[in-house]
């Protein structure tokens, strides 16, 4: 039966209960006390079935009572809910069991941790990786547990971009690799993992490069040695086709001392992460500096100075001056001689900023990604007149990378380069 054709039902019956009563009140002269009687009938029986509904609603997992009309339908509709939500439920368990089990089987440590950085659930892996146990753990602040002051520092500053490496403090020879990210409005889901072979494999590459720069520069030095003391001039002179072999060699070998020195120069960025020296730089007093050199070694460029701060940045000044130079290089290397380049230093909304403008050649859009990679060129034979080693780039990213800077780079193919390097506040 519908909903509106139980209640017409039930009505009906309302009208023949007060109908009954009121005859039967007529026929002993007493209406009012016998519809008051009627009433009271049709109140109980309502009552009885509110009491079943309490006693069936209690006991969730029993049968709804037997009742016709407006009372059975109004079982019916609540048995189907919850029918409804005891499936949606046993969906939603069987989801969250799914999560659980392969978050379970991960070898990576997960760590679930609330607003509040208290472990709510963490798998065996976080067990062997940071030592903790689930269920004995929880509702623990996860730092009061791991009491390593670098993770300290990380987790309170709430800046999750960046991974953070740490020796494991049982094992200082393992290398874990944090990643956290916040979800739910605030809670956060950590993931550590042991690094140690990428690390290892990483230091092995750097090592190799460093070496074999190392060990190139043994013989290099001889044979420009050699090549010094045969003096070219008089060779040209006399034999001029041996003597353009030897300028050949010449200017090949000057080119490998470069290549060398820049690959020396980028691994020693790579590798010493942590002893670097930090200062407060002068990049100002550094552009000036700069500005004089240029003037005897490329007496014909024209570098302006736009210093609106003379603010300093913390960091190495070796690193920063061979970012800051190879930029300005750059940036005369690839532009024409009349074209001035301009050399911008100041604060910014959160950042101080170096800007290199150029009106050079530019460089197209697909190539702008890759700029920084090593040996990436956009023009070989180009750069290879110029005298580039393909490295400067990558040397400037990492500068940026080790002092937290970050280096952007706009450009129009014909109408000249913009380079960035946006330093943090102090
Ligand atoms: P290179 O030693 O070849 O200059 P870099 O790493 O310094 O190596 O630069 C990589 C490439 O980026 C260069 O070969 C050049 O094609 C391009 N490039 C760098 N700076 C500029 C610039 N200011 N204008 C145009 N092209 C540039």
């Amino acid at each position: 039966m519908s909903l509106s054709g139980s209640w017409r039902a039930e009505l009906r019956k309302l009208l023949a209960v007060l109908a009954a009563s009121a005859v039967l009140g007529w026929a002993t002269g007493l209406t009012i006390h016998m519809l008051c009687l009627g009433l009271a009938l049709v109140t109980g029986f309502w009552l009885f079935q509110l009491w079943r509904m309490r006693r069936w609603l209690e006991q969730p997992d029993q049968a709804p009572p037997e009742s016709s009309g407006i009372w059975g339908l109004v079982y019916d509709t609540i048995y189907g809910l919850q029918r409804e939500n005891r499936d949606a439920r046993g969906r939603l368990q069987s989801t969250v069991d799914y999560l659980r089990s392969s978050f379970a089987s991960m070898r990576d440590g997960v760590v679930i941790l609330t607003q509040s950085g208290a472990i709510e659930w963490c798998n065996a892996a976080a067990g062997g990786l940071l030592g903790l146990q689930y269920p004995r753990d929880r509702g623990q602040p996860l730092l009061n547990l791991l009491r390593w002051p670098a993770f300290h520092d990380y987790f309170l500053a709430g800046d999750f971009q960046q991974p953070l490496q740490i020796p494991s403090p049982s094992n200082p020879r393992q290398i874990l690799q944090v990643d956290i990210t916040t979800f739910a409005g605030g809670d956060f889901l950590l993931f550590v993992r042991d690094v140690t072979r990428v690390v290892q494999m990483e230091q092995m590459r750097r090592d190799f490069v460093g070496n074999v720069s190392h060990e190139l520069r043994t013989p290099l030095t001889v044979f420009k040695g050699y090549l010094d003391n045969l003096g070219l001039s008089p060779v040209i002179a006399e034999e001029p086709r041996l003597g353009r072999a030897l300028e050949q060699m010449d200017s090949q070998v000057v080119r490998m001392e470069t290549l060398l020195s820049d690959l020396l120069w980028l691994s020693r960025i790579e590798s010493v992460r942590e002893e670097r020296e930090t200062v407060a730089v002068d990049i100002a007093g550094m552009l000036e500096e700069l500005r004089e050199e240029l003037k005897s070694s490329h007496p014909d460029r024209l570098l302006v100075l736009e210093l609106e701060t003379r603010d300093t940045v913390l960091g190495d000044y070796r690193e920063l001056r061979s970012a800051v130079s190879n930029l300005v290089i750059n940036a005369i290397k690839y532009s024409d001689n009349h074209e001035p380049v301009v050399a911008r230093w100041e604060r910014e909304e959160d950042a101080l900023v170096l800007s290199v403008v150029d009106r050079g050649i530019g460089i197209e859009e697909q190539h702008l990604t890759r700029l920084t990679e090593r040996f990436y060129r956009v023009d070989e034979s180009r750069s290879a007149a110029t005298g580039g080693t393909g490295l400067g780039l990558a040397i400037v990213k990492h500068v940026a990378a080790s002092h937290r800077a970050e280096l952007l780079i706009e450009s129009e193919p014909g109408r000249g380069s913009c380079f960035r390097l946006l330093f943090p506040q102090l």
